[in-house]
């Protein structure tokens, strides 16, 4: 079946374009030394990226830059970034971020319910997710994760790759969302979610790609890289394995455009069953949410050294 795309669908993939340019503009890989590297210069190379750590810079204290930092800043992007921000355990790294559906998916069905071809069949370009039953949505709890995860990264050096930057607009499909990470080269991507499960099932479970072509050769890698995620998120949040969904916390899916597409390595985590009381008092605690992306960060900064 063709879909005609319509203009919000175009202005969307529009929109998107500038969203991916943007995402990595700035970058030390494309971009020479961005404003942050610049900001970082002479200040100590044991100082950590804390907001604290650049308001020491050009303070007495530190006695401003060096000539060698003088050197650097304003020189040719070939001396690439700092010798303190290429010393970050993730500098040069590029991790994708997709934080599942979005907060105004339920107001434009005739977008998100478009068929797509997610690599194998046909599937909608996307759903609303689900939410608890005190009504926090699903799409809320996969924004918080992922921008508190995003900061993470950041703080360790990575360039972040985010398939959606708000929580307040409309898709993008889930085909276009694979795209966004895959054409960025991502070095290793997460698509966060929770799940709708039975009422009476707890758990997180991590879904994994199947071989169908285009995502051949990262199916290793993003099996390595689901053993190291549900290792940290289990260990670091608590929440169990899931008792409703895969073994053993890991599920294998060959029906999702995320992981049929992916040319990257990558996982989807299903955080927990926003359908279950336990799972979703958790869930909804801005605390856990803090702690889920910690242990993402923590399991992609493991993946990317192993
Ligand atoms: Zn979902």
């Amino acid at each position: 079946m063709t879909v005609r795309p319509t203009r919000s669908h175009l202005a969307a993939a529009v929109a998107l374009s500038v969203l991916a340019a943007l995402a990595v503009v700035g970058s030390p890989v494309t971009a020479g030394p961005s404003p942050t590297a610049l900001a970082v210069v002479g200040s100590p190379a044991t100082a950590g990226p804390s907001p604290t750590a650049l308001a020491v810079v050009g303070s007495p204290a530190t006695a401003g830059p060096s000539p060698t930092a003088l050197a650097v800043v304003g020189g040719p992007a070939a001396h690439g970034p700092s010798a303190r921000a290429a010393s970050l355990p993730l500098a040069g790294m590029v991790v994708g971020i997709d934080p599942g559906h979005n907060g105004r998916n339920y107001s434009d069905p005739g977008y998100i319910d478009q068929p797509i071809w997610n690599g194998r069949e046909q599937e909608a370009c996307d759903t609303t997710g689900t939410e608890t039953d005190g009504g926090y949505t699903e799409a809320q709890f996969n924004f918080n994760v992922a921008s508190y995860l995003a900061g993470d990264l950041r703080a360790e050096g990575a360039t972040v790759v985010l398939t959606r930057t708000s929580n307040s607009g409309v898709g993008p499909c889930v085909t276009a969302r694979s795209q966004i990470i895959d054409r960025a080269h991502a070095n290793v991507a997460i698509d966060i979610h929770a799940d709708g499960g039975p009422p009476d099932g707890r758990g997180f479970a991590i879904l994994e790609p199947v071989a169908d072509g285009p995502n051949d050769r990262v199916i290793g890698a993003s099996k390595a890289f689901g053993r190291m995620l549900l290792e940290r998120y289990h260990d670091l949040t608590g929440m169990p394995v899931s008792d409703y969904d895969g073994t053993d916390g890991i599920s294998d899916r060959d029906n999702l455009a995320g992981l049929n597409l992916t040319t990257v390595p990558k996982v989807l985590i299903e955080c927990g069953n926003m359908r279950n009381s336990t799972d979703a008092a958790l869930l909804t605690r801005p605390s856990f949410q803090r702690l889920a992306a910690r242990a993402f960060a923590q399991a992609i900064t493991s993946y990317l050294h192993a």
